[in-house]
């Protein structure tokens, strides 16, 4: 706590207090603003008594603060009456129990949107994030220039707060001081402010490297004597030029701060001895009416290279392209008679304003337009600078401002005040996303300034932005053309493939406990056959239709057992069966009936290649031209021609018995191609039955396998049983009887 504040009485405060107010309104009756007092003195009374018995750090009354910060507003940046009181204002909301709407209620919107911008940035930039958001926060201020009084108080809220730095503990103010060279400082320069800009980074010098500021001080204290003496050497002869030219200036001299003299130092790895330009020369011409302002410097540049060397490489002329900012002058450098380069720039007293003062000189020689509108003028003047500043300068324009004009991301708060970075064109959704997946996954809506919003909301620069959730809410197919940062879009696309392999794995199971009816596997040939049938892509999304119930399995036993290509088959009967039948045995009988034993098979009849009747089969005879009769199935195409074109020579025949001998039959079975399946269905044949296996052909294409066996049966419900049973092997899905 400072001394000076300890033996105060109270009447001494209000005394104080008063007469700063009273300073401030001095302050503001020196500007060309069209003087509105009675809301500035609303405004002061509102913020004593909301501030009314706290201090600051350095026992001060806290309103001492609030207007300081006023009087750097309009006195260091120019501003007005809006700008003063939300200046005055500017910490009520941050510190005392009033709200965003108490100031508007007494104060109006503009002020009270002014003092929640102010609110917003100190959430961001003094909370617990703040060296995080500390890029954020200089990109913010960079993205909103509708907003740009917020930065300008901000900036003098900075600036007065490191002027009253020393009464901060040591961790504080490094950590403010960092903070001010990172933030402020090239804020204030990119402004135009450069007498702000270089008190804060000579403060932040200050406390960051306070031996090192002060050794430099030293020194400079150390040579400033022999300075100015070079310094009234230097501008003798140029006086009496000027003045020859009858022209109206002043000339002053600043000796380089101890920031700008560490830099030199750093850059160019010199000591402090050969920092040669410790101190530069302004000359501020007062232009004659009449005259080119321009032209003034250009004849008082010409008058100093005529007494003194110039430095060839060193002459600025800012005079036909102003920088960015607004700074316009021209610089030169030139030699001493101590044999030093000195650099001087030549201004008149509008140059000067600007460099000093930068936007606040903009608007410094205009009167009766509202502070907005100068404002807008002077983005407007920024923009259109750009258009016409030659290249170098328009790259160092786009470096300032790029942000504003072509901004790709956006700023917008927690309700808490903490600052997101969120690209441009994030909607409601990413920002829930954004602050947490769990956030995103269960958003039902969003606030944003307190207004209920759809979560297609598109959020803009400074937006509150509240999320809505619910437990019970899940995420929605259509969130994947909402949510626009590609993070979000990855998580929902990782939680709608879970929910789709849950889905899926439904609907396999039920697919599979399907075939599983039919002993049939889950393999690449059922689910061939299944996604063919029913014309799916994919059997992943066969599943999942099943699993969402869109999908009717009860057919899926014929999708199984169809034959899809019949042709195959007869193919390959003819290929291996068409040969001769070596098992013909025959007992030609020439009578009418012919009657069928197994003792005279082969004694007098055939048994018909075409259709390999066994016993028990309906059969007829046909009886030949050499006297054999050939018998044949009774459904036999070939029988049915010869019944109708040789009636006279068909016979009947019937089986006697059929237990002895064995007779060659046809069988196919196919069924899923499945490892064992084939052997399963020899042992049942040949073990199990003792049935003789007189061939075997077997085809599988596409995990379906297709057999042919010629086994030796004894009659017709012998082969019956077989194929019964070789149906109950698994894998096998038909048998059938081919000849
Ligand atoms: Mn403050």
């Amino acid at each position: 706590m400072d001394e000076k504040y300890l033996n105060l009485t109270e009447a001494d405060e209000e005394s104080m207090i008063q007469r700063e107010f009273d300073a401030l309104l001095q302050d503001y009756a020196a500007t060309r603003h069209t003087q509105k007092t009675e809301i500035i003195k609303r405004a002061f009374d509102f913020a004593k008594s909301a501030h009314h018995g706290v201090r600051r750090r350095s026992g001060e009354p806290y309103i001492m603060h609030p207007l300081a910060v006023a009087r750097i507003v309009v006195k260091e940046i120019g501003l007005g009456s809006t700008s003063i009181c939300s200046a005055l204002l500017h910490d009520v909301v941050e510190d005392t129990d009033y709200t965003v709407e108490d100031i508007e209620e007494r104060f109006g919107p503009k002020i009270a949107q002014i003092v929640s911008g102010l609110t917003k940035i100190s959430g961001g930039i003094f909370g617990e994030k703040a060296s995080e958001q500390a890029e954020n926060f200089r990109r913010l201020i960079l993205t909103m220039p509708e907003d740009v009084r917020v930065i300008l108080i901000k900036m003098a809220d900075r600036l007065h707060n490191m002027r009253t730095l020393g009464s901060m503990p040591p961790a504080k103010q490094l950590k403010i001081s960092g903070e001010t060279q990172y933030i402020y400082a090239p804020l204030a320069a990119r402004l135009g402010f450069f007498l702000i800009k270089t008190e804060l980074e000579n403060l932040s010098f200050k406390y960051e490297q306070p031996s090192v500021y002060a050794k430099i001080q030293e020194q400079v204290d150390a040579v400033t004597p022999r300075l100015e003496e070079s310094y009234l050497r230097f501008i003798g002869p140029i006086k009496q030029i000027l003045d020859s030219y009858n022209y109206k200036y002043t000339i002053t001299y600043r000796v380089k701060s101890p920031y700008s003299i560490f830099r030199k130092m750093q850059n160019k790895h010199i000591p402090f001895d050969e920092v040669y330009d410790l101190l530069a020369v302004r000359i501020i011409l007062k232009p004659r009416p009449d005259e080119d302002e321009r032209a003034n410097c250009w004849v008082t540049y010409s008058a100093l290279t005529s007494l003194y060397k110039e430095h060839p490489d060193r002459t600025r002329n800012w005079l036909s392209t102003p920088k960015p900012n607004g700074y316009e002058a021209l610089h030169v450098t030139l030699m001493n008679h101590e044999g030093n380069w000195v650099e001087v720039q030549i201004r008149t007293e509008r140059m000067n304003e600007i460099a000093e003062h930068g936007l606040a000189a903009h608007w410094k020689y205009k009167t009766g337009t509202s502070e907005l509108s100068n404002l807008d003028s002077w983005f407007k003047s920024l923009k259109d600078m750009l258009d016409t500043a030659d290249y170098a300068n328009a790259v160092e324009f786009m470096d300032t401002f790029r942000l504003n004009l072509y901004a790709s991301e956006i700023y917008v708060f927690t309700p808490k005040g903490d600052i997101k970075k969120m690209p441009v064109k994030s909607t409601a959704l990413d920002f829930a996303f954004a602050l947490h997946s769990d956030i995103g996954l269960h958003c039902i809506g969003a606030k944003v300034d307190h207004k209920l919003v759809p979560l297609t909301y598109e959020l803009k620069s400074g937006d509150q932005v509240e999320i809505l959730t619910s437990k019970t809410q899940r995420p929605q197919p259509d969130w994947i053309d909402i949510v626009t940062m590609p993070r979000a879009k990855a998580h929902l696309r990782a939680v709608f493939r879970k929910e789709y392999r849950i889905v899926q794995e439904k609907g396999k199971k039920a697919v599979e406990d399907e075939l599983a009816k039919l002993n049939m596997p889950l393999n690449n040939v059922t689910t061939t056959r299944i996604i063919e049938h029913y014309k799916f892509n994919t059997i992943t999304e066969f599943y999942n239709a099943v699993g969402r119930g869109l999908v009717d399995l009860s057919d899926i036993t014929t999708v199984m057992f169809q034959t899809k290509n019949p042709s195959k088959w007869t193919k390959m009967w003819k290929l291996q069966f068409g040969k001769k039948n070596e098992s013909v045995e025959t007992d030609p009988k020439k009578k009418k009936k012919v009657v069928l034993t197994d003792t005279n098979v082969g004694q007098g009849y055939t048994l018909a290649e075409c259709c390999h009747p066994i016993p028990g089969d309906p059969v007829l005879g046909y009886l030949d031209e050499y006297g054999t009769v050939l018998v044949h199935k009774r459904e036999c195409p070939v029988a049915l021609k010869l019944k109708s074109n040789y009636g006279n020579r068909i016979v009947t025949a019937e089986w006697a018995t059929h237990n002895v001998k064995s007779f060659l039959a046809m069988i196919e079975i196919n069924g899923i191609d499945e490892r064992g399946v084939l052997q399963k269905i020899v042992t049942v044949v040949s073990e199990d039955y003792a049935i003789n296996i007189k061939s075997v052909h077997l085809e599988a294409k596409d995990g379906i396998f297709t057999a042919q066996f010629g086994v030796y049966v004894h009659s017709a419900d012998d082969l019956n049983v077989l194929c019964a049973n070789l149906r109950k092997v698994p894998f096998v899905n038909s048998v059938v009887r081919i000849s």
